[in-house]
Formats: C-alpha cells, structure tokens, sequence
C-alpha cells in the first residue's frame, strides 16, 4: 500500500507565500523565502513530493468580513495605506500583491482547519498566524487575523463551537484575544514575554515569562499550565501558533531557547493534543532571522517522520 494511506499530516502551500516586501528594519528580520525553503527541503529530503501540498484559496472578502469590519477591509484595498499600516519604505501605489499574499495564506489557514476537522490529521498551513490584527485594527505586520478567520469560517461551515488557541509565539496572541474577549467558546492559551494587552477574560491564560528564559524553565511553565487546560475546556478544534521566535537565534525574540528545545516544546503541545485525537491546524506565527525556517522545519519533518 502507499504511503498516501498512511499519511502523519498534510502541508498547506502554495507560491504565493513569498511576501516580496521592501520594509524598514524590524520587518528586513523577516526572511522573505522562509516557508519556500521549508518546502523546498521537505522535497529535497523526500518527506514529501511536489504534488503533495495542499493548496488553499484566497481569502474572499465574505470571509475577511467574518471577522473584520467593512471599513476597515475598504481601507486594505488600498495598496499606499497597506505601505503605510506596515511601514514598508516602498510600495507600488498600483500593486495590491501584500494584501492579496496575506488573504492567501488566510486561505492557507482555513484550509488547514477545514481539512483536519474533515480528516482528523494534522494540518501545518507554511505561514500564518497573524494574532496582533484586530477587527478594525492592523498591529504588528499582521493585517488580517488568519486564526479568528478560519475559527469563524469553521464555525459557519462545519457545526463547530469550542476551540482551543494555543499561542507559543514570542509576542503575545492579543488581536486573538480581543476578538474572542467576549466568547468563552474559544481558549486562548498564550506564552509570551510581554503582555501587549491585559484583558480579562474567561477561558484566557496568559503567562509572561521573563527574557533570556532557558529551555528547562519555558518547557517547565507549559508542562505545568497546558494540560490542564484540556480538563476545565473541552475543545473540538485546537489551532497551535507554533511562533519560532523564542529561539535563541531569532533576530528579534529575546528568549533563550535551543534548537532541541523548541522542538520539545513543539512535540510536547502535539503529543497533548494528538493523544486526545483532535483536530489540529498548526500556523507558524513570527520568526526572523535566516535560520528561522529551520525550527518549524524540524516540527514537520518530526511528525512526518514520527507516525503515531
Ligand atoms: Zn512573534
């Protein structure tokens, strides 16, 4: 039998995750071919084959609207006021190529929740994870909130109500937060190093961690708060904002973790979610630096490698 049937996940791709942006300093951390070199090592170590990835849509209007205000996706349109809510030094006022990569690898991340709430098998959309956007509100180059989208979306399509978040990026899931402050369906589970936004809410657990954090102590705050989380909320869906930028080598993150750590981490959220049998879709979040692609890289090919 091929290999097809005993398939461990599914990878979203597609070539319009290349973002080629010109932008000022904090942005130039962020390597552009990132999620082309994941994919394009998955190929050359023959974990998988082009014709494998998973392709989403573009993220229509309808579905940016689930979540966002009118006004607000109006103003996107524009590709001058998209230059200036990122701050990018250049921008062709004619070409709207960074709006359309971010409603692409919104698609990515629907996809990701549709297909593993079809199948029941891990899904890794090669970016996403824009968990500083607001309903009205761009913030830390996130334009659109890939993560609420695809919740909403889900919830439309597939009878789905609760859900986990499980943020591990470097900077704290707020965008994810304020839209869900009111909606104890959803959990949003977030390790981080600054609290961008203190909200209160239900089924909320931030913890702040201070920097230079090694491995034993960031491994340790999450053995001991995560699964618990599974015994007070019982979610249907569990999306995992699987952020590299907690490694010591990331251009902007200040915590101190090793390549050998942030794959434990990796494997310890999935190992908690897999061995209770629920659907997962994993975005990669932030991660700057050109060894980045390397850490979420390690994730996929473990769990391809791995079985279970
Ligand atoms: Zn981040």
């Amino acid at each position: 039998m091929r290999w097809f049937f005993r398939r461990r996940c599914r990878v979203v791709y597609r070539s319009e995750y290349i973002a080629s942006v010109h932008a000022q300093d904090s942005h130039r951390a962020f390597d552009v071919m990132k999620f082309k070199k994941i994919r394009d090592q998955l190929i050359a170590d023959k974990l998988m084959k082009h014709g494998d990835f998973l392709k989403g849509e573009r993220a229509s209007d309808e579905e940016i609207l689930l979540v966002h205000e009118k006004k607000y996706l109006e103003t996107l349109k524009s590709p001058m006021h998209v230059g200036q809510l990122l701050m990018l030094d250049y921008i062709n006022p004619w070409d709207d190529y960074v709006f359309e990569y971010f409603r692409y690898i919104t698609g990515g991340t629907i996809l990701a929740v549709e297909y593993t709430l079809d199948h029941n098998i891990p899904v890794f959309n090669l970016g996403g994870g824009y968990h500083h956007a607001q309903p009205a509100r761009a913030e830390g180059f996130c334009l659109i909130n890939d993560i609420a989208i695809a919740i909403e979306k889900a919830r439309k399509t597939k009878s789905i109500r609760k859900v986990l978040v499980v943020d591990l990026d470097y900077h704290q899931g707020n965008g994810t937060l304020m839209i869900y402050q009111n909606d104890p369906d959803v959990f949003t589970f977030s390790i981080h190093a600054a609290t961008w936004e203190a909200i209160e809410k239900e089924n909320n657990l931030d913890i702040e961690l201070p920097l230079h954090v090694s491995d034993a102590e960031y491994l340790t705050a999450l053995q001991d708060a995560f699964p618990a989380v599974f015994s007070s909320f019982q979610p249907e869906l569990v999306i995992y904002v699987a952020g590299s930028d907690p490694y010591i080598k990331d251009a902007l993150g200040e915590f101190d973790l090793t390549e050998e750590g942030m794959l434990k981490r990796d494997q310890f959220v999935f190992n908690e979610v897999r061995h209770r049998k629920l659907p997962l879709a994993i975005v990669a979040g932030g991660g700057y630096g050109k060894e980045s692609w390397k850490i979420y890289y390690n994730f996929i090919r473990w769990v391809l490698e791995k079985g279970y």
